[in-house]
């Protein structure tokens, strides 16, 4: 029997990672963060001292030295970097502008599409991220574009922060969400954009539990007619 793929996309704080991860608890099956793959190569661009926005060389030289893991655990998906589990630094603001950077080098998208595909070609997966419906998995089942507003997301996104005790400001939030939706959705390769056979879902103004609520109905339809 073919696996069940459901691919989740859409910009910055549009709640993809934790919807995702709850529906994927539901479901008993596997969460693929693929943004968090993204971020560890960000992370180790600027542990070298590259501006990933101006020096595209510099970055696809250190590539080959550059060994991405996802292991699945209790708590969710953890992130190797060369061995090292960089899971909690790459959530930094500073890595989530580096992500968007060095995403637009054809070459890390290369690099990371054959893990992602891989990560999905046994088993029963949600994955999300910006190009999961339209490039890594175009034959997934189900595909959800998932977006909010961009104070909505901003906000949630500096909530987060706030309660994990990293500091920040608001405006520098949105800011940083600004520059990454743009980029996202204009670089040539794999840009942020709905598939045409994806289910296009707003929760601006949604609470967590009616945004779950939302896409699991999707999922269980969905389910039901295949
Ligand atoms: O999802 P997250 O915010 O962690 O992603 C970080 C960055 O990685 C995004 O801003 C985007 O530039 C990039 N990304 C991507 N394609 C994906 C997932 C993330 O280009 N499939």
């Amino acid at each position: 029997m073919a696996t069940f793929k459901i691919a989740i996309d859409g910009p910055a704080g549009a709640g993809k990672s934790t919807i995702a991860k709850l529906a994927a608890k539901e479901l008993g099956i596997v969460y693929v963060d693929t943004g968090a793959m993204y971020r560890a190569i960000g992370l180790a661009a600027i542990r070298k001292g590259i501006a990933p926005d101006k020096d595209i060389t510099a970055v696809e030289a250190m590539l080959p030295e550059i060994n991405v893991e996802i292991a699945h655990s209790e708590t969710g998906q953890k992130v190797f970097l060369n061995g090292e589990d960089v899971s909690t630094e790459i959530r930094l603001p500073e890595v989530s502008v580096a992500a968007s950077d060095v995403s637009r080098i054809p070459a890390v998208r290369t690099k990371l599409l054959e893990l992602q595909r891989g990560l999905a070609q046994k088993t029963d997966v949600i994955m999300d991220g910006r190009d999961i419906g339209t490039v890594v998995l175009p034959d997934a089942q189900l595909k959800i574009f998932l977006t909010a507003s961009v104070e909505d997301r901003a906000m949630r996104r500096f909530e987060e922060l706030v309660a994990k005790g990293v500091e920040c400001d608001f405006d520098e939030v949105k800011r940083d969400m600004q520059y990454r939706d743009k980029n996202d959705s204009e670089r040539e390769i794999a840009p942020l954009k709905p598939a045409e056979d994806s289910v296009y879902v707003d929760t601006t103004g949604n609470s967590l539990e009616e945004s779950v609520k939302i896409i699991m109905d999707i999922i269980n339809e969905r389910r039901k007619s295949l």
